[in-house]
Order: C-alpha cells, then sequence, then structure tokens
C-alpha cells in the first residue's frame, strides 16, 4: 500500500480524499516509480477541488508534475534507480499523476532528471517554469530579442510569471510585471521586473488598437487582458499566450495581427513532443537563477494539498507549492 490523494466521482458526489492506495490498483504503464516530490499547479487545484471538469477518468489520482526513481521499468530507456521527470501527457487528467507515492507511467512520457537540480529543485519549477521557459523560447524564435523593448508578464505573482520574470531578467530583458497583487511588489521586484502595473489596467474590455509599448509579452491571464495585450503590442512583436487565469475567451479584434504584423504564439506544455522538453529543461539549467527557488517556491506535504488546493483558485498562493510525498 501506498498514499495518495485520490479522486472519486459516483452517486456520493465529486470529492478528493488522501487515502491508502494498492499498489496492485496502479494503471497500466512500462516504467513503476517511487515519487518523492510533486507539486500543485492551478490546474491541480481545479482537478482536485472539481471547480473545472479537469479529470476525465475515474478514480484519479491528481497531480501534473512528478519526480521520482524507477523501482520496475520495462522501458530500455530507464533501469531501476533512475531519477526521472514528468510534465503533462495528460497526467492527472486521464492517468493517474503525481501526487502520490507511487505511479505507473509510459516510459515515453519521462525525461531524466537534469543534473542540475534536486527533484525538489524540480519540482519548484514544474510544469509552470518549464511553460515560462517554453514561452521565452517562443519570444525568441520570433525575433523577440532584448533590445526590441520591454516584455509584460501577466500573472505576475503566479508560477507562470515567477519563472517568466526570473529568465526573462537573467536574460537581460526589461521586465513590467502585472499583477493584482501591487503589495508583492519587493517580490517581483527580487525575481527581476523592472516596474510593476496593476493588473486592473488590462483587465477590462478596450479598443481594438492602443498605443504601442510591448516589444513582446507571455501571458497566463487570457480573456480582455490578452486581447488588450495585442492591442498594444508594438510592430511585429509576440505574444505567447499560455494561461487562462482570467478567462478562457479571447475577446479580441483581428487588427494586431493584420495592422501591426503582432504574432499570437499559442504555449501547450502538455503534448510538447519530447525534443522541445529536453530544449526547454536544458535552458533551465542554464538560465535560471537557482538562488531564487527558495523565493518563488515552498514546500508543503502530501497531508497538507487538500487544504491548500482551493487556496491556489481563490490566487492566495504566490510563486509555486513544491509536495513532498515523504511527509
Ligand atoms: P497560478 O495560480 O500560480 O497563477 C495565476 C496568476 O494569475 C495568479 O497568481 C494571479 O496573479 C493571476 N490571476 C488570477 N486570477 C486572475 C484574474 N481573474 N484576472 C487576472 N489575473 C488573474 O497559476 P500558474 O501560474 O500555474 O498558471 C497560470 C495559468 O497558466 C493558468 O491558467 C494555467 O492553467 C495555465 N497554464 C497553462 C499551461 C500550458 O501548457 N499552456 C501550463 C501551465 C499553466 P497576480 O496575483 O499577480 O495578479
Amino acid at each position: 500500500m501506498f498514499k495518495g490523494i485520490l479522486i472519486e466521482k459516483d452517486d456520493g458526489g465529486y470529492r478528493a480524499a488522501l487515502t491508502d492506495i494498492s499498489e496492485d490498483s496502479l494503471p497500466e504503464g512500462d516504467v513503476t516509480l517511487d515519487v518523492s516530490y510533486s507539486t500543485l499547479n492551478y490546474k491541480d487545484g481545479l482537478a482536485i477541488t472539481g471547480a473545472s471538469p479537469v479529470v476525465r477518468s475515474f478514480p484519479m489520482v491528481p497531480g501534473v508534475d512528478l519526480v521520482g526513481t524507477v523501482q520496475d521499468s520495462r522501458d530500455p530507456e530507464f533501469k531501476v534507480g533512475d531519477q526521472v521527470l514528468l510534465n503533462g501527457w495528460g497526467v492527472g487528467e486521464v492517468h493517474w499523476g503525481g501526487l502520490a507515492q507511487k505511479a505507473r507511467l509510459q516510459g515515453r512520457w519521462l525525461i531524466p532528471l537534469p543534473s542540475a537540480f534536486t527533484p525538489a529543485q524540480a519540482m519548484a519549477i514544474g510544469t509552470a517554469g518549464y511553460t515560462a521557459m517554453l514561452s521565452v523560447i517562443a519570444l525568441e524564435k520570433h525575433g523577440v530579442t532584448p533590445d526590441k523593448g520591454e516584455i509584460l508578464v501577466t500573472g505576475a505573482n503566479g508560477g507562470v510569471g515567477s519563472f517568466a520574470i526570473a529568465l526573462l531578467a537573467r536574460l537581460g530583458y526589461a521586465v513590467v510585471a502585472s499583477t493584482g497583487r501591487v503589495a508583492e511588489s519587493d517580490y517581483l521586484k527580487q525575481l527581476g521586473a523592472a516596474e510593476i502595473i496593476d493588473r486592473a489596467t488590462l483587465s477590462e474590455p478596450g479598443r481594438p488598437l492602443a498605443k504601442e509599448r510591448w516589444a513582446g509579452a507571455i501571458d497566463s491571464v487570457g480573456s480582455h487582458t490578452l486581447a488588450n495585450i495585442c492591442a498594444s503590442t508594438r510592430y511585429r512583436g509576440t505574444v505567447a499566450a499560455c494561461g487562462l487565469a482570467q478567462g478562457m475567451e479571447f475577446p479580441g479584434s483581428v487588427a494586431p495581427f493584420i495592422l501591426r504584423g503582432v504574432t499570437l504564439a499559442g504555449i501547450d506544455s502538455v503534448n510538447r513532443p519530447r525534443e522541445d522538453r529536453l530544449e526547454a529543461w536544458a535552458r533551465l539549467a542554464s538560465d535560471l537563477d537557482q538562488s531564487l527557488l527558495p523565493l518563488i517556491s515552498h514546500e508543503i506535504g502530501l497531508s497538507e494539498v487538500l487544504e491548500v488546493a482551493p487556496q491556489i483558485l481563490a490566487g492566495k498562493v504566490r510563486g509555486r507549492v513544491v509536495v513532498n510525498l515523504a511527509r
């Protein structure tokens, strides 16, 4: 038996509980892991509370990220004792995820834990940091270099936002951070933000085109915020859209795309090909200032997950939550 969070949905309703799970009930897969660390992402908060239909198969162990040690493997690429890392691939949604002490997964979903990081550090980064890195790479691939001008990061106090600021600032970009929590400005400045703006300036319906300001943007918020960012992005700038914290809709206009040549770059981390994952994690190893990790993240035990999950949805959690499966 091992401990884990199990989500069930039946006539008794939708519920998540910390429980003892039998190893026999692990799903199909060619690699079995002892999970050491996982995380609590926004999506895990949705899954655990049932606030949005993230979980598509029941019962489900949530947790879209994990680091573990291979206990058993039928995949030639991984042998017993290897430390591996997983982000996404529908884990925690359609296949049992990281918020349990054991996991059985497909070997092709796994990458080796980068030697630059301990398991806890890799989970401090997690899907949020990996998605921020994918977003930075997207800006670079569209020619947004530091000399082009200011980069806007929205959802700044969140996981993706925090890493986007830290990565961009380290690479020499001038970063403007948009947040609903301006009281956390000191934190955002420590990450490298040059200026903080109130997210209320972006969240209401705006004009199709506004004064050009941003050379690029990383947006984890969506909705009117994304539309307003596009409207104020400079000629041939790029906006990396990776989230929906404000909303799923995109109430915008094509004007920025057809009149200013703005690029809207969609960022998906879940089904991302393995080469892109290896590239992003290699870049995290080289470009992230690891001394910021204790500032961005804090650790909780598996036993605290159910209590913290709703706080993430309420926007009360700053940065990243690392989950230690041993406690
Ligand atoms: P967090 O909960 O850590 O951060 C979200 C942040 O968004 C909050 O901290 C808050 O920042 C801001 N925010 C919350 N509610 C609103 C609102 N109503 N209007 C405007 N801003 C708001 O989540 P993550 O950083 O982990 O994820 C951010 C988003 O990105 C989520 O929507 C998530 O689903 C998505 N995501 C997508 C991925 C992909 O593959 N495309 C991968 C990972 C995440 P502040 O307090 O500073 O305003």
